[in-house]
């Protein structure tokens, strides 16, 4: 008799940990409360579905919180080798001039049908509508439309996901059935930030910062555009400043942001154009030096105006404009989640050391990136490494 997993959870980590178990030959049934599978990453998919890095491993693999844990698994499941998978799938994919990979099409969609149909054709077995209300050891409660029921497996895998975005499914009820010790408590990553505005900012809501250099730690500046938003800041380059914001916060130090709205020109250069001709209005004066209108209005917005008409001391506020932050948006609306299992609740193989009957993978672990591909990549290669660690264990 082939040995039975049960996966909770339809999302790409649970998927590919099906995966995994099929081709082994395991019975795999996986349960998932949703009426379909894996409406986070069709969500991903809208706005095109950037699926992984293609960037030197060494790099892509320092975009992690926790680098040194899921080395082993992105370096074997890397971005070469999800080309590969997708292709396998049907879907052929891109690498955009940023490093970003793509499938051609963009969407999600395409690929969830074709592995959907590959993982059904594998023996996979998809129970929607039933939502796990309980674990213990090797036993699941599952509830659906109709009834409540117990069932036994073999080994059980969560891949239930983190805690935003709930009503896609992944709400984290499953945080009761571990022990606080074994989770980091989750927070907001991936997402906006928050700044008051006043009224003279109205204007500017919506519209980018464009091209300028933005950092928490001189060390870890980065660059690009910068959208204005009724309730702060967000963007890309926002979120990859997220891990440093955040170790200010629990430092209870002030969240402060520091940009450069002129990175291309240098603080001489600048003080320079800032003295020019005394008879042209500041608007003008600083429209000459580069600074678009955006820009030239969270001047006025942030910086005092008695050193307005000071060529170098503006100069100094341009090249380095600090900006003070009260905070992220709400989880629910973050893309993704920094927190959760902790490295130390599991084994090298993702198995739980209090219920060695339990494997974790996906975003519900305690691991973070930036958005540029690398969460689907964890996902998957943390999927890939609880199907191999239980094929290892209890075959
Ligand atoms: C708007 C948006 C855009 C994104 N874009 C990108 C992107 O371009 N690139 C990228 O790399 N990442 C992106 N992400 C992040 C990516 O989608 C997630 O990291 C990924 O989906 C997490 O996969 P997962 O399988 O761990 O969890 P999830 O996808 O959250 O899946 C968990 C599943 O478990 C089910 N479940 C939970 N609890 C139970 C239970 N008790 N019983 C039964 N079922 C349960 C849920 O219903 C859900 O289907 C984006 C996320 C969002 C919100």
């Amino acid at each position: 008799m082939p040995k039975r997993i049960a996966i909770i959870g339809a999302g790409p980590a649970g998927l590919m940990t099906a995966e995994v178990l099929a081709q082994y030959g395991y019975e795999v049934d996986i349960f998932e409360q949703k009426p379909s599978a894996a409406r986070k990453f069709l969500m991903a998919g809208k706005t095109g579905l950037n699926i992984s890095h293609a960037e030197p491993i060494q790099t892509f693999i320092q975009r992690y919180d926790h680098a040194e844990w899921l080395s082993p698994w992105v370096k074997q499941w890397d971005a070469q080798w999800i080309q590969g998978w997708m292709k396998d799938l049907g879907i052929e994919s891109y690498i955009g001039s940023s490093g970003r990979v793509f499938p051609i099409e963009m969407k999600a969609a395409p690929l969830l049908r074709a592995w959907l149909k590959r993982l059904a054709a594998d023996g996979v077995k998809f129970y929607y509508r039933h939502r796990c209300v309980g674990l213990s050891k090797n036993q699941l409660t599952i509830e659906n439309q109709s009834q409540r029921f117990t069932a036994t497996y073999d080994a059980i895998v969560l891949a239930c996901g983190a805690v935003s975005w709930s009503q896609l499914g992944s709400d984290g009820a499953w945080q009761q059935w571990l022990q606080n010790d074994e989770i980091t408590p989750f927070q907001a990553s991936n997402a906006g930030v928050l700044k008051s505005w006043s009224p003279f900012m109205q204007d500017c809501l919506g519209q980018p910062l464009k091209r300028v250099d933005a950092w928490v730690m001189p060390e870890h500046k980065t660059h690009g555009d910068i959208v204005i938003t009724h309730y702060g800041f967000e963007s890309g380059v926002i979120y990859k400043l997220g891990r440093d914001l955040r170790s200010r916060l629990a430092q209870d130090q002030n969240m402060q942001l520091h940009l450069d709205l002129l990175p291309d020109i240098s603080l001489d250069q600048l003080v320079k154009k800032l003295q020019g001709n005394k008879k042209q209005s500041l608007t003008n004066l600083w429209r000459k030096a580069g600074l678009d209108q955006v820009k030239i209005n969270l001047i006025r917005e942030v910086v005092a105006k008695n050193i307005w008409s000071d060529a170098k001391q503006m100069a100094e506020q341009i090249k380095g404009l600090t900006i003070s932050l009260s905070g992220f948006r709400p989880i629910e609306e973050a893309i993704s989640c920094a927190g959760g299992i902790k490295q130390t609740a599991l084994s090298s193989q993702l198995q739980l050391q209090s219920n060695p009957y339990v494997f974790c993978c996906g975003e519900m672990l305690d691991w973070d990136a930036p958005t540029g591909g690398y969460l689907l990549t964890a996902c998957f290669a943390t999927g890939r490494a609880a199907g191999e660690g239980i094929h290892h264990l209890i075959k």
